[in-house]
């Protein structure tokens, strides 16, 4: 991303921390980025830029070191191409050290809808044990990327009303619902999200209305996503904010002044450490398979990915009803306990002590 910045990428780190500890995944946290405008780069400028990166950071990766994943502006073929110049630095085939890489490569089923399907497992435990029947239940989506698009369709499939989408340069609110496959093909055809539907095989606008970016957030639905960037939510729009459930699908959208409204307004958030960690749990899948060798099928992945992230969001949900807390807290009681545990299985203050013998 052209603003991305060393304060940015250390917060992310610090979020890979936790999300990794919420998660119960073997590994730590660590984050890089390029300032780059990709969009305005030739295919080619991108591929030197990628394997350049990769020949800058080789020496600080590695399969038992650092693990780099896919995140805002990267492709399975950006993967690729790093994973590629890693191994031609190193004169061997080490696939484990990215993911994100295409299945022929070495990536893992189930990694492109792996965030956004991780967000949607727990919004299907909660309609379940809540009694929320989807064709009631409307929702709202900022960003049409990677994490804004899967759940668009993953929720659509269900039943449930997409009311409202946005990318940077749209947004639209629909009564009757979008189509996400339509929407998908008018972004992939004109580079921007349209109020479109499928007739035989010609794209056909529906009715809306055109609204903002910043109206989508405060439409009236159960459910807003937001799946774009970080601090959208603030002090400024928390008290206008009229969806029942936040699923924060980006890294950050909610200014942490913020969070306490939102609670006191009786709105329950999903927080990014815990909503979108299925992206960094397929990746480890992803690195598992890689070491073993030994291929998953779709299914597993899917029922690994939906055990992981149910079994994890119920032990913050518990957390949370046991304290009094709000999610993001509760996740982070959860991840703090696992860190403090591994820092602690080293010996304490009081193991060092003397003991008299
Ligand atoms: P992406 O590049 O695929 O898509 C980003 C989308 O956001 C695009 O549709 C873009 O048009 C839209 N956007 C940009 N500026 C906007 C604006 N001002 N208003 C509205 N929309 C805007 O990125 P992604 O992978 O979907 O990531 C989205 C968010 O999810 C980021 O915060 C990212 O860190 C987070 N996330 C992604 C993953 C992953 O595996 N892809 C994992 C965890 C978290």
């Amino acid at each position: 991303h052209p603003a991305v910045n060393l304060d940015e990428v250390t917060t992310l780190a610090f979020w890979m921390t936790f999300k990794c500890a919420v998660l119960n995944l073997p590994f730590g946290g660590g984050k890089g980025g390029v300032a780059v405008d990709a969009k305005a780069l030739s295919r080619m400028e991108l591929e030197r830029l990628s394997r350049g990166y990769m020949r800058a950071i080789a020496d600080f990766i590695g399969p038992e070191i650092d693990i780099p994943a896919p995140d805002v502006y990267t492709n399975p073929t950006i993967m690729a191409w790093m994973s590629r110049e890693y191994n031609r630095m190193k004169g061997n085939n080490t696939p484990s050290v990215i993911t994100g890489k295409p299945v022929a490569l070495g990536g893992s089923l189930g990694r492109e809808d792996a965030t956004a399907r991780g967000g949607y497992e727990i919004l299907h435990d909660l309609a379940e044990r809540k009694g929320l029947k989807p064709e009631q239940t409307t929702v709202a989506i900022q960003g049409y990327g990677n994490a804004g698009f899967h759940i668009a369709h993953l929720l659509h499939a269900d039943g449930y009303r997409v009311v409202a989408v946005s990318d940077s340069r749209r947004a639209f609110y629909c009564e009757e619902g979008i189509d996400p496959e339509a929407v998908q093909a008018h972004k992939d055809a004109e580079g921007v999200v349209g109020p479109v539907k499928r007739q035989g095989d010609r794209l056909v606008e529906v009715s809306h209305r055109e609204i903002t970016n910043e109206e989508l957030l405060e439409l009236d639905v159960d459910i807003l996503i937001p799946a774009a960037l970080e601090s959208v939510i603030t002090t400024k729009n928390a008290g206008r904010i009229k969806a029942r459930y936040i699923l924060e699908l980006a890294n950050g959208p909610i200014v942490f002044e913020a969070d306490s409204i939102l609670k006191s307004r009786g709105v329950t958030v999903f927080p990014d450490i815990l909503a979108n960690a299925g992206g960094v749990t397929v990746s480890y899948f992803e690195w598992v398979q890689n070491r073993t060798g030994l291929y998953w099928s779709l299914e597993e992945v899917h029922q690994r990915l939906r055990e992981r992230m149910v079994g994890e969001y119920r032990k913050v949900e518990a957390i949370a009803a046991a304290d009094d807390l709000d999610n993001r807290t509760a996740a982070y009681v959860l991840a703090l306990r696992r860190l403090r545990e591994a820092i602690e299985s080293l010996g304490t203050k009081e193991y060092f002590e003397p003991t008299g013998k």
